[in-house]
């Protein structure tokens, strides 16, 4: 396979038919049937593949345009289009997947495409029944409605209206008073809409559970598991993680919070004062988005390992969507054209040094997926998600050394803030985690009672959180938030293990540069033909599962930003 690249304007997929696709399954089902060698079982799998790539292309660019503009009808009737159908698919993928994986032919398949595949396609088999394709329509709408819902918010600040990206300066701005009250005005939304907020979610547990039932699970945390393919470590490998998090990062943070408070010259750290780490106020970038592009390119550049090349293809061919605006969602993500051969990343830059991070991030992300696209296998564009995430988040790290483009002066601030940030990041990760399972795991709980969870967790993992006179957070509120509990279950976990990763390749880039980033552009271009703890130990990554290896990085983490134990 080789691609050429084309612009954004040019990735064009018709809108599929159920009856072309079916028709396209039923063909290969007979040439699976009358398959007599694993050659000819290989082309089968070679031309679906080639079909997942393009109803992927087309899925990718319907999110991504409802995405850009929530208010557009025609997007979003094609997203509602889409959401009836992918079931459907699923259904006849799924159904084919249930041949491959029991062919007499598996050995020399799996020698030809590696053993992943099989275990990909074991769990995803294990997900899916036609029984649940109501369901999952349901579910995706339950899932669009949330953020409808989110993006549709006006909030009235200081005589303007803003939307959530746009409000969140005001969350890290120098002046307390600023910082207080456009919290006060974002949780008074969320309490104005508890009532939505709440009956969003119960709806979604009730049908997760619901579904999960149907497929033989006792409840939705074993097919939330499979359903985020995780086919090497199970819920004991991840309570250990969690514990292994109460342990060595907790009391830090607790140190972390009272150095911010002396910084910021205040007795406490309230929740408005969360993401300001002194008083000269967070380094914010140097020019507007523009700029940020002409920096990113040089940075690149001068990276090498073909990073360069790479964002100037984004560039170029328009694969960037980084300015926030009126009805565009919130968040930042990157999404992929398969059949294309090229990624795209979606941020809402707001002039903050967050702008810098999300873009680190989703380059990464990016930059994997395009180092990737000659894998032999659509599933293996992209690894599972705690892998994509090392990509990501050890981008932001490795381009440290490049900060100065961005900050001037305020580098060595920022590399400081954004390694006390990531630190502060593990224990809310992990609650948001734990949550999760509490939740699924008592899915008749009310409301009322998962707010008290939420609390539970913020007591456990956030224990110097303090939500002062602010609506809806003292009531345990904080979680509606946070979009990957709506929209994407036991996906967060996956950050606190990658992160774990991630701070390993700090470490050596700061030993080795070129060391490190060889390691990385390798990491990269294995895209997901492994599962993470192979993926990880390729890349000379200790597994976070591991004992010792969480603490190992903290304790660099801990020496580099001059805490002593106390
Ligand atoms: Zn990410």
């Amino acid at each position: 396979m080789s691609y050429n690249a084309v612009p954004f304007e040019q990735i064009r997929v018709e809108r599929p038919e159920y009856s072309d696709v079916a028709a396209k399954f039923a063909r290969f089902d007979a040439a699976w049937d009358a398959a007599s060698s694993a050659e000819a079982c290989r082309q089968v799998i070679h031309d679906w593949d080639e079909l997942e790539r393009q109803l992927s292309t087309w899925i990718n660019l319907v999110g991504l345009r409802f995405n850009q503009d929530t208010s557009n009808v025609e997007y979003k009737q094609a997203r509602e289009y889409c959401d009836e159908l992918k079931p459907r698919l699923t259904d006849l993928a799924v159904r084919l997947k249930r041949r491959l994986i029991s062919t007499p032919f598996r050995k020399e398949l799996e020698a030809t495409f590696g053993l992943q595949a099989f275990a990909l396609w074991e769990a995803d088999v294990l997900a899916f029944d036609p029984k649940i394709e109501a369901d999952l329509v349901k579910e995706s709408k339950l899932e669009a409605e949330f953020t409808d819902l989110l993006a549709s918010a006006k909030l009235q600040y200081q005589g303007h209206t803003y939307n959530f990206a746009g409000l969140a300066k005001f969350h890290v701005d120098c002046d307390r008073q600023v910082r207080h009250a456009s919290n006060a005005v974002k949780w008074q939304w969320f309490a104005d809409n508890a009532e939505q907020l709440d009956r969003i979610y119960d709806e979604q547990v009730r049908l997760r559970t619901d579904m999960a039932k149907k497929l033989g699970y006792d409840d939705f945390v074993g097919l939330g598991y499979k359903r985020m393919k995780r086919v090497d470590y199970d819920q004991a490998d991840v309570e250990r993680f969690r514990a292994a998090v109460r342990e060595d990062v907790v009391p830090l943070t607790v140190e972390l919070r009272r150095m911010q408070a002396e910084a910021l010259g205040i007795d406490r750290v309230m929740f408005w004062d969360e993401g300001i780490f002194d008083s000269q106020g967070n380094p914010k970038p140097n020019g507007d988005h523009d700029w940020m592009i002409e920096r990113a390119t040089e940075m690149f550049d001068e990276m090498g390992g073909g990073l360069g090349e790479f964002f100037r293809l984004m560039d170029e061919c328009n694969l960037m969507d980084l300015k926030n605006r009126d009805s565009k969602a919130g968040g930042g993500f990157c999404t992929d054209f398969p059949s294309f051969g090229l990624p795209f990343i979606f941020a809402n830059f707001n002039g903050t040094k967050g702008d810098v991070e999300v873009f680190t991030h989703e380059i990464g992300h990016a930059f994997q997926s395009y180092c990737s696209r000659e894998q032999p296998l659509a599933d293996y564009l992209f690894p599972t998600y705690e892998s994509c995430e090392i990509h990501s988040m050890g981008l932001e790290f490795l381009t440290w050394p490049q900060m100065e483009k961005f900050f001037g002066e305020d580098a060595e601030r920022f590399r400081q803030i954004h390694l006390i940030q990531s630190l502060l990041f593990l224990p809310y990760g992990v609650a948001v985690d734990h949550f999760q399972h509490l939740v699924y795991a008592n899915p008749t709980a009310t409301p009322l009672q998962r707010h008290e969870m939420w609390r539970e967790m913020e007591a456990t993992y956030l224990p110097t959180r303090d939500c002062g006179d602010l609506p809806h957070l003292p009531q345990g509120g904080q979680w509606q938030f946070q979009r990957h509990i709506y929209l994407s279950p036991f996906y967060y976990i996956d950050y606190t293990l990658a992160l774990t990763c991630a701070l390993q390749f700090w470490v050596r880039s700061r030993a080795n540069m070129s060391e490190a980033m060889n390691a990385y552009v390798a990491l990269c271009k294995r895209g997901g033909a492994a599962p993470f703890r192979q993926l990880a130990e390729s890349a000379g990554l200790a597994s976070p599962f591991t004992e010792g290896s969480l603490r190992g990085v903290v304790g660099q983490a801990r020496e580099f930003l001059g805490i002593t134990l106390g």
